[in-house]
C-alpha cells in the first residue's frame, strides 16, 4: 500500500476524532449503500453517531430519485429512521433550490432533460417544466438528409426561464438540439445537477456514463456555462449552511470520491475522509499527492464506516436479536460476552 500523507482512522483512532466534529456529511452510493444493497457496518455507524447527539446529513450527487424516495430506501436498508427526508440533500432539491432563489417567474417553463427526481422536487415548489421522457428522432426527421436542419420548440424560448440538465437515458440528439437552442436566449439559465463523468455498476468493466457527459455535450453545443449544484461545487455547500448551522471546522466529510466528495470537503472548509468500501482507494489519494492536487487528498481514510465502530458496539447492536433469542431458548444460563 502506497504511503499517503492521510490519517489511517479504525474505531479506536476515530473515537478520538468524534469528540471534534458536530456534523457528519455522508455521501450515499458507496458508503451507506452499494447499488440496492446496505453497506454492511454503515448503519452502525449512523446509530453511533447519533447517540452521541452529532448531526447526520446525507448528501448524494444522485438526482434521478427524490429526498423522499431515498429516505424510504435507507429505511428499507436497516438505518436509523431519525435520517428521514429532511437529512437528505440531493442535487434535484438544489437544483430547485436554487430555481426558486433565482426568482424564476411563475409563468417562465423549464426546459428539463432529467428524471423523477428532478421533477418530485420541482413539483414540490410548482415550478412548470417540460421535455422529460423519450423525444425520438423519428418524430422530427424524415432521415432524409444526415443532419436535422430544423426543429420544432414546444414553447416559445422567451417562455422557458431554465434548462435543466441531469442523467436522463432517453438523451439524444433532439434534446441536445432543444436545449441548445432553448439556451440561446441569455436570459434563460442553465443548470446542471452534478458532473459525476459515471456511475459505479454492478459490471465494474461496463462503463456507465453519469450526467457529466450530457451535461459537458449541452455546454459545448450551447457555447454555455452551466451552474453545477452537486459535489463539489458551492451550491451543495450553500444549501447546506442555508438548512443548517454548521461550523465548517467541526464538520467532517465522508465519501468514497475523491473528486468529489473530498474536494467538496476540503474546498469548504471540512474535514474529510475517504472509505476505501467504493470508487477510490488509497492508490488514488497517492497519485492525487503526487499531481499535488491537495483538493483531493483527504485528511483521514478509512477501510469503510463500519470499521470505525468499537468492535463490542458491533457484537451488541448485530447480535442484540440473536442474544433475546439465547436468553429465551438457552438451555444453559446466559453470560454476557466480554
Ligand atoms: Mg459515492
Amino acid at each position: 500500500m502506497d504511503s499517503v500523507s492521510s490519517q489511517f482512522l479504525d474505531a479506536k483512532s476515530f473515537a478520538n476524532v468524534v469528540d471534534e466534529i458536530d456534523t457528519f456529511i455522508f455521501d450515499a452510493d458507496g458508503v451507506l449503500w452499494l447499488g440496492e444493497s446496505v453497506m454492511p457496518g454503515s448503519p452502525g455507524l449512523v446509530d453511533l453517531l447519533l447517540r452521541k447527539n452529532k448531526r447526520v446529513i446525507v448528501l448524494t450527487n444522485n438526482a434521478t430519485k427524490s429526498r423522499a424516495v431515498y429516505a424510504q430506501k435507507l429505511w428499507k436498508l436497516g438505518y436509523n429512521k431519525k435520517i428521514g427526508k429532511e437529512s437528505i440533500v440531493n442535487p434535484a432539491a438544489v437544483v430547485a433550490d436554487t430555481l426558486k432563489r433565482s426568482g424564476l417567474g411563475s409563468d417562465k417553463k423549464v426546459y428539463l432533460i432529467g428524471t423523477q427526481g428532478i421533477k418530485d422536487e420541482l413539483d414540490d415548489f410548482g415550478i412548470q417544466y417540460f421535455g422529460d421522457g423519450p423525444d425520438p428522432v423519428e418524430n422530427h426527421h424524415d432521415g432524409s438528409t444526415a443532419f436535422i436542419y430544423g426543429i420544432e420548440l414546444e414553447e416559445e424560448h422567451e417562455d422557458v426561464g431554465a434548462v435543466v440538465v441531469g442523467y436522463e437515458r432517453h438523451f439524444n440528439y433532439v434534446k441536445l438540439m432543444k436545449a441548445a437552442n432553448y439556451l440561446q436566449n441569455e436570459k434563460c439559465l442553465y443548470v446542471a445537477t452534478n458532473e459525476d463523468e459515471t456511475c459505479p455498476g454492478p459490471d465494474p468493466n461496463t462503463v456507465i456514463p453519469d450526467a457529466g457527459p450530457i451535461v459537458a455535450a449541452v455546454k459545448v453545443a450551447s457555447g454555455r456555462e452551466p451552474v453545477v449544484v452537486g459535489k463539489p461545487n458551492t451550491p451543495a455547500f450553500e444549501y447546506i449552511c442555508r438548512r443548517w448551522s454548521i461550523n465548517p471546522q467541526r464538520t467532517m466529510m465522508i465519501g468514497d470520491r475523491t473528486n468529489t466528495d473530498v474536494k467538496f470537503g476540503k474546498d469548504h472548509g471540512l474535514k474529510t475522509c475517504l472509505v476505501l468500501s467504493g470508487c477510490h482507494q488509497v492508490d488514488d489519494i497517492a497519485e492525487n499527492e503526487e499531481n499535488e492536487r491537495h483538493d483531493m487528498v483527504p485528511d483521514y481514510y478509512a477501510e469503510n464506516l463500519g470499521s470505525l465502530v468499537p468492535s463490542e458496539t458491533v457484537s451488541t447492536a448485530l447480535k442484540g436479536s440473536e442474544i433475546v433469542k439465547k436468553i429465551s431458548l438457552a438451555e444453559e444460563p446466559y453470560l454476557p460476552q466480554p
